[in-house]
């Protein structure tokens, strides 16, 4: 029997009894006589929330309401990790229907992807990165409805009901029962290895403690190894470093700051008047938005030139804007630097072109 399952926790947001909207049409789909569908629910709901108790106990009352569904929906109290485990490697399809944008995560139906289930989710959290037609499906689109988290959207909570239902009847149920001769379920054996295939390596524990290790822990503890040698003389130049960023900083100023073309590209000329701060305690940097949005920003490292002289700590900085947009696209910062720090996290002046 095709097997569905989920384990939330019950607040209102995650909308736990969405597929509660319509009872009829959901103990329907349950007892078709040659396709029938299970649902495998687990959770809890903290003891202050009310409105996420009422959730819990609409779902034993949908047990209790309807006899012909009464074999088909089972509810497991006391949801905890030895209960996930064997829900996330228990179940065909796992779904998830949070209200858009409040799930931060997701992680259970990451859980389902190594164990070879498919999962049928709201586009938020992971499933909105993983998503593709060919690894599973999504309920709903791409719009966030309601400002806050509990603040009910009745009518697109009823219209992701109807997706989710729909989508149930028309492609889950017939893709896990549709079989060949043998027996095999193809199309749905095709999305279970695309799903494996591509979301695993992804959306793993060995991928995400990789990075930690490789991009903060290794370079964590050599930075520690540096600043600890030596009795500890880079802290101190560290130390002396935010000392003298902090104390004069107010006279840092951008004077003058001209484009002009050369060949197809922008070449900046800007003046950076930096008092008493030492010229090689900073960089100064074109920044631009990236072109799409959620893309990287652009930063440009502007060379120092001469002293401007008879000028308060005055230089002039020169750099070649790469890629073809407008001037008025970027804009110039000072911005801290030392070889050893980190910045922003130990140094977070920052002095923005007006
Ligand atoms: C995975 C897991 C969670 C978190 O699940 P989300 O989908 O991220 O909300 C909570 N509790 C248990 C017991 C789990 O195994």
């Amino acid at each position: 029997m095709l097997t569905l399952g989920f384990a939330r926790r019950f607040t209102e947001y995650q909308r736990p009894n969405l597929l509660l909207h319509d009872p009829e049409r959901l103990c329907r789909l349950l007892t078709v006589r040659e396709r029938p569908v299970q649902i495998v629910v687990a959770g809890k709901a903290h003891p202050k929330d009310a409105a996420g108790k009422w959730l819990v106990r609409k779902w034993i009352q949908l047990v209790y309401e309807h006899p012909e569904g009464r074999a088909h929906v089972v509810f497991l109290e006391d949801d905890g990790i030895a209960l996930a485990q064997a829900l996330v490697c228990g179940v065909d399809a796992w779904i998830n229907t949070p209200r858009r944008p409040w799930e931060a995560c997701g992680t259970s139906g990451m859980k389902v992807l190594v164990n070879g289930g498919l999962n049928v989710s709201v586009l938020d959290g992971w499933w909105n990165e993983a998503y593709e037609p060919a690894v599973g499906w999504a309920v709903g689109d791409r719009e966030s409805h309601g400002a806050a988290a509990h603040e009910p959207s009745p009518a697109s909570d009823a219209a992701d009901a109807e997706h989710l239902y729909h989508l149930l009847e028309t492609e889950v149920v017939p893709a896990f029962y549709e079989r060949d001769a043998l027996g095999l379920p193809h199309a749905w054996v095709a999305r279970v290895r695309a799903s494996m295939a591509r979301l695993v390596p992804r959306f793993s524990t060995n991928r995400m403690l990789r990075e930690y290790v490789e991009r903060l822990y290794h370079p964590g503890k050599d930075r520690f190894a540096r600043r600890s040698a030596y009795d500890r003389a880079l802290v101190r130049e560290l130390q002396a470093w935010q000392h003298d960023l902090a104390g004069a900083w107010q006279a840092v100023r951008i004077g003058s700051v001209a484009f002009s073309p050369h060949e197809g590209e922008q070449v900046c000329a800007a003046q950076v008047f930096l008092g008493t701060i030492p010229p090689d305690a900073v960089r100064v940097q074109l920044f631009a938005d990236g072109t799409e949005p959620g893309g990287s920003p652009v930063v440009v490292e502007l060379a120092r030139g001469q002293a401007i002289p008879d000028a308060d700590g005055g230089w002039l900085y020169r750099g070649t804007a790469p890629d073809g947009r407008a001037p008025e696209r970027y804009t110039l910062r000072v911005v801290p630097y030392h070889p050893d720090a980190l910045v922003p996290l130990e140094a977070d002046q920052i002095l923005w072109q007006r």
